[in-house]
Protein backbone atom coordinates (compact mmCIF):
# COMPACT_ATOMS: atom_id res chain seq x y z
CA UNK A 1 0.00 0.00 0.00
CA UNK A 2 1.18 3.50 -0.99
CA UNK A 3 2.55 5.61 2.37
CA UNK A 4 0.17 7.51 3.59
CA UNK A 5 -2.54 6.02 1.57
CA UNK A 6 -6.07 6.43 2.98
CA UNK A 7 -7.79 2.97 4.42
CA UNK A 8 -10.96 2.04 5.15
CA UNK A 9 -11.12 2.32 8.93
CA UNK A 10 -12.01 -0.84 10.91
CA UNK A 11 -13.81 0.92 13.52
CA UNK A 12 -14.23 -1.68 15.64
CA UNK A 13 -10.28 -2.11 16.29
CA UNK A 14 -10.70 1.68 16.39
CA UNK A 15 -13.14 1.30 18.93
CA UNK A 16 -11.17 -1.13 21.12
CA UNK A 17 -8.04 1.24 21.03
CA UNK A 18 -10.10 3.94 22.62
CA UNK A 19 -10.99 1.95 25.04
CA UNK A 20 -8.08 0.61 26.02
CA UNK A 21 -6.37 3.98 26.31
CA UNK A 22 -9.21 5.29 28.20
CA UNK A 23 -8.69 2.49 30.51
CA UNK A 24 -5.04 2.74 31.53
CA UNK A 25 -2.67 4.28 33.41
CA UNK A 26 -0.31 5.08 31.93
CA UNK A 27 -0.09 5.54 28.32
CA UNK A 28 3.31 6.23 26.57
CA UNK A 29 4.23 5.92 22.40
CA UNK A 30 6.64 5.18 20.23
CA UNK A 31 6.04 7.34 16.84
CA UNK A 32 8.41 6.87 13.95
CA UNK A 33 8.56 8.51 9.85
CA UNK A 34 5.22 6.97 9.23
CA UNK A 35 3.37 9.94 11.70
CA UNK A 36 4.53 12.37 9.29
CA UNK A 37 4.62 10.72 6.24
CA UNK A 38 1.00 12.33 5.70
CA UNK A 39 2.68 15.60 5.97
CA UNK A 40 5.25 14.73 2.91
CA UNK A 41 8.51 13.78 4.86
CA UNK A 42 8.98 10.36 3.23
CA UNK A 43 10.21 7.57 5.06
CA UNK A 44 13.39 5.71 5.08
CA UNK A 45 11.58 2.05 4.75
CA UNK A 46 8.14 0.87 3.97
CA UNK A 47 6.50 1.68 0.38
CA UNK A 48 7.93 4.85 -1.31
CA UNK A 49 10.60 4.90 1.46
CA UNK A 50 13.66 6.91 0.70
CA UNK A 51 15.74 3.82 1.65
CA UNK A 52 13.45 1.59 -0.54
CA UNK A 53 13.93 3.38 -3.51
CA UNK A 54 17.06 4.62 -3.59
CA UNK A 55 18.90 2.01 -0.72
CA UNK A 56 20.95 2.52 2.38
CA UNK A 57 23.40 5.55 2.94
CA UNK A 58 26.79 5.20 4.45
CA UNK A 59 26.04 4.67 8.34
CA UNK A 60 29.99 6.78 9.12
CA UNK A 61 28.41 10.20 10.27
CA UNK A 62 29.71 10.23 13.63
CA UNK A 63 32.87 8.73 12.87
CA UNK A 64 33.31 11.69 10.22
CA UNK A 65 32.01 14.23 12.83
CA UNK A 66 34.52 12.87 15.17
CA UNK A 67 37.59 13.15 12.84
CA UNK A 68 37.11 16.47 11.23
CA UNK A 69 33.91 18.64 13.38
CA UNK A 70 34.92 21.52 11.38
CA UNK A 71 35.07 20.00 7.99
CA UNK A 72 31.54 17.95 9.16
CA UNK A 73 30.22 21.29 8.96
CA UNK A 74 31.27 22.84 6.24
CA UNK A 75 30.02 19.74 4.39
CA UNK A 76 26.44 20.24 6.47
CA UNK A 77 26.04 23.75 5.20
CA UNK A 78 26.81 23.02 1.71
CA UNK A 79 24.45 20.25 1.34
CA UNK A 80 21.67 22.56 2.57
CA UNK A 81 22.25 24.43 -0.88
CA UNK A 82 22.23 21.17 -2.95
CA UNK A 83 18.74 18.95 -3.67
CA UNK A 84 17.79 16.93 -1.09
CA UNK A 85 14.31 15.44 -1.41
CA UNK A 86 14.45 14.82 2.61
CA UNK A 87 15.77 18.37 3.54
CA UNK A 88 13.04 19.83 1.37
CA UNK A 89 10.29 17.62 2.32
CA UNK A 90 10.77 18.56 6.06
CA UNK A 91 11.60 22.17 5.59
CA UNK A 92 8.21 22.78 3.72
CA UNK A 93 6.55 20.43 6.12
CA UNK A 94 3.12 21.62 8.45
CA UNK A 95 1.76 19.03 11.31
CA UNK A 96 -0.80 17.06 10.21
CA UNK A 97 -3.90 15.33 11.91
CA UNK A 98 -2.03 12.91 13.40
CA UNK A 99 0.45 14.86 15.41
CA UNK A 100 -2.67 17.10 16.04
CA UNK A 101 -4.60 14.03 17.74
CA UNK A 102 -1.40 13.29 19.76
CA UNK A 103 -1.55 16.52 20.92
CA UNK A 104 -5.22 16.59 21.87
CA UNK A 105 -4.84 13.12 23.48
CA UNK A 106 -2.08 14.53 25.85
CA UNK A 107 -4.18 17.63 26.87
CA UNK A 108 -7.13 15.74 27.66
CA UNK A 109 -4.64 13.59 30.39
CA UNK A 110 -4.83 10.51 28.19
CA UNK A 111 -1.37 10.07 26.74
CA UNK A 112 1.57 10.75 29.40
CA UNK A 113 4.76 10.84 26.90
CA UNK A 114 6.02 10.36 23.77
CA UNK A 115 9.17 8.94 22.46
CA UNK A 116 9.92 9.99 19.21
CA UNK A 117 12.05 8.84 16.30
CA UNK A 118 11.53 12.09 14.07
CA UNK A 119 13.91 14.75 14.14
CA UNK A 120 11.28 17.14 11.78
CA UNK A 121 9.72 18.67 14.92
CA UNK A 122 6.03 18.66 14.17
CA UNK A 123 4.89 16.95 16.95
CA UNK A 124 6.25 19.96 19.18
CA UNK A 125 4.72 22.13 17.06
CA UNK A 126 1.34 20.55 17.24
CA UNK A 127 1.44 21.39 20.78
CA UNK A 128 3.11 18.15 22.37
CA UNK A 129 5.01 18.91 25.01
CA UNK A 130 5.75 15.64 26.87
CA UNK A 131 8.25 14.36 24.38
CA UNK A 132 11.51 12.81 24.24
CA UNK A 133 13.04 13.31 20.79
CA UNK A 134 15.47 10.12 20.99
CA UNK A 135 17.36 11.15 17.41
CA UNK A 136 17.20 14.81 18.44
CA UNK A 137 15.96 17.84 16.37
CA UNK A 138 16.65 19.25 12.93
CA UNK A 139 16.63 22.36 14.47
CA UNK A 140 19.05 22.74 17.45
CA UNK A 141 22.21 22.10 18.19
CA UNK A 142 23.82 20.33 21.26
CA UNK A 143 27.14 20.79 22.68
CA UNK A 144 29.69 17.49 22.67
CA UNK A 145 31.14 19.43 26.21
CA UNK A 146 27.78 20.24 28.45
CA UNK A 147 25.19 18.57 26.79
CA UNK A 148 23.39 22.13 26.36
CA UNK A 149 20.99 22.28 23.58
CA UNK A 150 20.19 25.66 21.94
CA UNK A 151 18.13 26.41 18.27
CA UNK A 152 20.49 26.53 15.40
CA UNK A 153 19.30 29.68 14.03
CA UNK A 154 20.67 31.88 16.72
CA UNK A 155 24.45 30.07 16.63
CA UNK A 156 27.01 32.33 14.72
CA UNK A 157 28.58 29.91 11.92
CA UNK A 158 31.15 32.01 11.19
CA UNK A 159 33.74 29.59 12.66
CA UNK A 160 33.29 26.09 12.25
CA UNK A 161 32.94 24.28 14.18
CA UNK A 162 30.35 26.44 15.97
CA UNK A 163 31.30 26.65 20.05
CA UNK A 164 28.71 26.46 22.86
CA UNK A 165 28.06 30.23 24.34
CA UNK A 166 28.42 28.68 27.59
CA UNK A 167 31.48 26.52 28.08
CA UNK A 168 33.07 26.78 24.96
CA UNK A 169 32.77 22.79 24.03
CA UNK A 170 31.86 21.89 19.87
CA UNK A 171 28.54 22.18 19.01
CA UNK A 172 27.33 19.71 16.98
CA UNK A 173 23.85 19.26 15.08
CA UNK A 174 21.29 17.63 18.14
CA UNK A 175 20.46 15.16 15.15
CA UNK A 176 21.68 11.78 16.62
CA UNK A 177 23.91 10.56 13.82
CA UNK A 178 24.43 6.78 12.78
CA UNK A 179 26.93 5.71 15.27
CA UNK A 180 26.45 7.71 17.54
CA UNK A 181 25.50 7.45 21.36
CA UNK A 182 21.69 8.24 22.35
CA UNK A 183 22.23 11.27 24.69
CA UNK A 184 22.03 10.01 28.27
CA UNK A 185 19.34 12.16 29.89
CA UNK A 186 16.65 11.21 26.69
CA UNK A 187 17.62 7.33 27.02
CA UNK A 188 16.82 7.63 30.79
CA UNK A 189 13.52 8.91 30.31
CA UNK A 190 12.49 6.35 27.77
CA UNK A 191 13.51 3.67 30.26
CA UNK A 192 11.71 5.40 32.81
CA UNK A 193 8.52 4.97 30.25
CA UNK A 194 9.23 1.22 29.47
CA UNK A 195 9.01 0.75 33.07
CA UNK A 196 6.22 3.08 33.80
CA UNK A 197 3.26 2.54 31.14
CA UNK A 198 0.58 -0.23 30.93
CA UNK A 199 0.07 0.77 27.37
CA UNK A 200 2.72 1.55 24.76
CA UNK A 201 0.79 3.08 21.54
CA UNK A 202 3.43 2.15 18.65
CA UNK A 203 2.55 4.58 15.73
CA UNK A 204 4.65 4.41 12.14
CA UNK A 205 7.92 3.18 13.01
CA UNK A 206 8.81 0.17 11.11
CA UNK A 207 10.22 -0.91 14.79
CA UNK A 208 14.17 -2.37 13.48
CA UNK A 209 16.12 0.38 15.00
CA UNK A 210 17.25 0.42 18.30
CA UNK A 211 17.66 0.84 21.23
CA UNK A 212 13.61 2.67 20.41
CA UNK A 213 11.93 -0.88 19.17
CA UNK A 214 13.13 -1.72 22.78
CA UNK A 215 11.08 0.13 25.04
CA UNK A 216 7.68 -1.48 24.06
CA UNK A 217 8.80 -4.80 23.80
CA UNK A 218 9.86 -4.29 27.79
CA UNK A 219 6.58 -2.51 28.36
CA UNK A 220 5.44 -5.86 26.82
CA UNK A 221 7.68 -8.48 29.11
CA UNK A 222 6.28 -6.17 32.18
CA UNK A 223 2.63 -7.04 31.22
CA UNK A 224 1.67 -3.41 29.49
CA UNK A 225 -0.75 -3.63 26.40
CA UNK A 226 0.32 -2.94 22.78
CA UNK A 227 -1.26 -0.91 20.27
CA UNK A 228 0.25 -0.85 16.82
CA UNK A 229 -0.84 1.73 14.31
CA UNK A 230 0.73 1.24 10.77
CA UNK A 231 -0.68 0.22 7.19
CA UNK A 232 2.00 -2.42 7.46
CA UNK A 233 2.90 -4.99 9.47
CA UNK A 234 6.11 -5.09 10.92
CA UNK A 235 8.30 -6.92 13.83
CA UNK A 236 6.20 -5.78 16.73
CA UNK A 237 2.77 -6.70 15.58
CA UNK A 238 2.94 -9.89 16.75
CA UNK A 239 3.03 -8.71 20.08
CA UNK A 240 0.05 -6.35 19.19
CA UNK A 241 -2.80 -6.50 21.19
CA UNK A 242 -4.88 -4.32 18.85
CA UNK A 243 -3.57 -3.82 15.44
CA UNK A 244 -4.74 -0.26 13.69
CA UNK A 245 -4.24 -1.49 9.78
CA UNK A 246 -4.28 2.41 8.73
CA UNK A 247 -2.88 5.74 8.15
CA UNK A 248 -1.85 7.29 11.58
CA UNK A 249 -3.89 10.76 10.93
CA UNK A 250 -7.35 9.60 10.60
CA UNK A 251 -7.13 6.46 12.78
CA UNK A 252 -5.58 8.82 15.40
CA UNK A 253 -8.02 11.43 14.38
CA UNK A 254 -10.53 8.63 14.97
CA UNK A 255 -9.92 7.49 18.12
CA UNK A 256 -9.37 10.96 19.40
CA UNK A 257 -13.19 11.51 18.79
CA UNK A 258 -14.14 7.82 20.52
CA UNK A 259 -11.94 9.17 23.77
CA UNK A 260 -14.12 12.50 23.21
CA UNK A 261 -17.49 10.32 23.05
CA UNK A 262 -16.61 8.09 25.85
CA UNK A 263 -15.73 11.49 27.87
CA UNK A 264 -18.54 12.60 27.39
CA UNK A 265 -20.97 9.46 27.61
P1 LIG B 1 10.93 3.88 8.93
O1 LIG B 1 11.16 4.74 7.74
O2 LIG B 1 11.89 2.79 9.20
O3 LIG B 1 9.48 3.22 8.87
C1 LIG B 1 8.33 3.96 8.61
C2 LIG B 1 7.12 3.17 9.00
O4 LIG B 1 5.99 4.02 8.84
C3 LIG B 1 6.88 1.93 8.15
O5 LIG B 1 6.60 0.82 8.99
C4 LIG B 1 5.63 2.30 7.31
O6 LIG B 1 4.80 1.19 7.06
C5 LIG B 1 4.95 3.27 8.23
N1 LIG B 1 4.06 4.24 7.57
C6 LIG B 1 4.15 4.75 6.32
N2 LIG B 1 3.16 5.63 6.09
C7 LIG B 1 2.43 5.68 7.24
C8 LIG B 1 1.28 6.42 7.64
N3 LIG B 1 0.69 7.29 6.82
N4 LIG B 1 0.80 6.22 8.89
C9 LIG B 1 1.38 5.34 9.74
N5 LIG B 1 2.48 4.63 9.41
C10 LIG B 1 3.00 4.80 8.18
O7 LIG B 1 10.81 4.89 10.13
P2 LIG B 1 11.27 4.73 11.64
O8 LIG B 1 10.81 3.44 12.17
O9 LIG B 1 10.86 5.99 12.30
O10 LIG B 1 12.88 4.68 11.58
C11 LIG B 1 13.62 5.50 10.69
C12 LIG B 1 14.63 6.45 11.32
O11 LIG B 1 14.80 7.53 10.41
C13 LIG B 1 14.18 7.05 12.59
O12 LIG B 1 15.16 6.81 13.49
C14 LIG B 1 14.05 8.55 12.34
O13 LIG B 1 14.96 9.25 13.18
C15 LIG B 1 14.54 8.80 10.95
N6 LIG B 1 13.53 9.48 10.07
C16 LIG B 1 12.91 10.59 10.54
C17 LIG B 1 11.96 11.22 9.76
C18 LIG B 1 11.25 12.44 10.32
O14 LIG B 1 11.78 13.09 11.21
N7 LIG B 1 10.03 12.73 9.85
C19 LIG B 1 11.67 10.74 8.48
C20 LIG B 1 12.37 9.61 8.02
C21 LIG B 1 13.30 8.98 8.84
ZN1 LIG C 1 28.55 23.64 26.43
Amino acid sequence: MPVGATTDLDDAAIRAAATLIQRSRHVAALVGAGLSAESGVPTFRGDGGLWTRFGEPTFDGWELFNSDPGAWWDDALAAQHRDSEFARALDSARPNAGHVAMAEMEQMGRLAHTITQNIDDLQHRAGCRKLTEIHGNRYLVRCMNCGGRDRLSTISLDRLPPLCPECGGTLKTDTVMFGEPIPEDALRECYRQAALADLFLVVGTSAVVYPAAEFPVMAKRRGAALIEINPEETDLTPLADIVVRAAAGAALAAIVDELRAETMA
